[in-house]
């Protein structure tokens, strides 16, 4: 990965902060004119959307969502490098085995690289990035983590990335400006808390519930910045990982990267890639539709995101006109189902049990997962008698407040196991049967 494309496209994106909104839609319709034409005739598979829904290009925006199985179920004729669904999983999976993170597919478009989602349930996501993609990517998320910006860039820093395989899209904005520590998380905490130590870092990237395990066995850093990637960050891990340096949150997904922390650390959606519709699901949440506007080698028009969010009513100090992300409030998957006072099944989404679970003083830890139409588990961490009688109450307020009956609700308490090595952490979660693999 060379550095001149990504120094320019941090550049450009430097370029693409807009102050008004009417000024960053124009931009969106510019660029969704010259994309979906390249796009619409290079993937087969949006053409025959479009054709499907009898709809010229131009009427993009009225086009049915798609979603994640559609994707999959579409993807030899939806990427235009010519990368069966099969071919991407084989060279994924063989380099998670191998712990050979640079898994490339050479195409007719030029190599392609291949990463598989870190989903842990339901089906598995597949992406492919093209170079000047994964330059566009490196430059746009160098720009808004490093502190200073890209001017940033004039001094060295040293980074610390904790992640579950050593992506190469993540490896690949190194330079001589940039040192990069990779700390696998399938190695003990112990050790990994003692090398970040010794490193230094100028910036910690990582999923927060491995970022406080680190911490809790004593890591004692202090960097510019500390990155929360990969899972929703809570406001008590944000609360803990404030002693090592300010905390900001990146929303990435298989999708694409979704939402960058401006100067002021709040979340705002890439609207300058991305084109975002956002249907209301209710209780003030909405559900993201995207069009990437950049995207070519699978491209993702008029997709529909399994994710929740809630966005910010007020403008942002900063004076970015892109939307601002209040919460991530999590996977529909994960929202909860439990009897309402007329028996009927209620919604709890996962961000109303989290915020009750926070409010207990000394809960280290916690899970909180659905386990039939009225149980619900609390698995905590520590689990004393007093600490389960307060987590006990305060869920029982939270779901009389989200409109269900905790009365026909049955809660335990059980002690918080340790996950695997390497696990992604839903702290709320509804146990479901099993979605079929994908097999190709
Ligand atoms: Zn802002």
């Amino acid at each position: 990965m060379k550095a001149l494309p990504i120094l320019h496209a941090a550049l450009d994106d430097a370029r693409l902060t807009f102050r008004s909104r009417p000024a960053l839609e124009a931009h969106q319709r510019r660029l969704a004119h010259e994309h979906l034409r390249w796009v619409a005739a290079h993937s087969p598979a949006v053409a025959a959307r479009f054709r499907a829904a009898g709809l010229p290009l131009s009427r993009w925006p009225e086009l049915p969502p798609t979603t994640k199985a559609q994707m999959l179920a579409t993807f030899d004729t939806l990427n235009t490098a010519g990368v069966t669904l099969a071919q991407a999983l084989n060279t994924a999976r063989r380099a998670e085995q191998t712990r050979d993170f640079t898994p490339r597919l050479p195409t007719p478009r030029g190599p392609v690289t291949v990463g598989l989602s870190t989903g842990t349930s339901g089906t598995q996501g597949v992406f492919l990035v093209g170079e000047a993609e994964q330059a566009r990517w490196a430059g746009t998320v160098l720009r808004a983590l490093l502190p200073g910006g890209w001017r940033g860039l004039t001094r060295r820093h040293r980074v610390a990335f904790f992640l579950r395989a050593d992506s190469p899209l993540y490896r690949s904005v190194g330079s001589r400006w940039l040192d990069f520590r990779f700390f696998d998380l399938l190695r003990p905490v112990a050790e990994l808390a003692r090398e970040l130590t010794a490193y230094r870092p100028t910036l910690i990237v990582g999923p927060p519930a491995v970022l406080r395990a680190v911490q809790d066995q004593g890591a004692g850093v202090q960097a510019e910045r500390v990155v929360s990637v990969a899972e929703v960050l809570d406001p008590d891990d944000a609360g803990h990982l404030r002693a090592w340096g300010p905390v900001v949150q990146v929303y990435q997904a298989t999708e694409g990267l979704l939402a960058l922390p401006c100067e002021h650390g709040e979340l705002h959606l890439t609207e300058a890639h991305v084109h975002f519709d956002l249907e209301a699901v209710g209780g003030g949440l909405v559900r993201p539709v995207i069009t990437d506007l950049r995207r070519r080698v699978q491209p993702f028009v008029r997709h529909r995101l399994d994710d929740l969010l809630r966005l910010h009513p007020e403008p942002c100090p900063c004076g970015r006109a892109a939307r601002r992300v209040a919460a991530i409030v999590g996977r529909q998957d994960d929202a909860l189902h439990l009897p309402g006072p007329g028996g009927a099944p209620v919604t709890i989404w996962p961000d109303f049990l989290r915020g009750a679970l926070s409010a207990v003083p000394g809960l280290r830890d916690y899970r909180a997962e659905q386990t039939g139409a009225a149980t619900l588990t609390l698995a905590l961490d520590p689990c004393t008698p007093d600490l389960g009688t307060q987590a006990l109450a305060e869920v029982r307020a939270a779901l009389r407040r989200s409109g269900a009956d905790p009365a026909q609700v049955t809660l335990s308490t059980v002690p918080l196991l340790p996950l695997p090595p390497g696990t992604k952490r839903r702290r709320v979660s509804r146990a479901r049967p099993l979605a079929p693999e994908v097999t190709p």
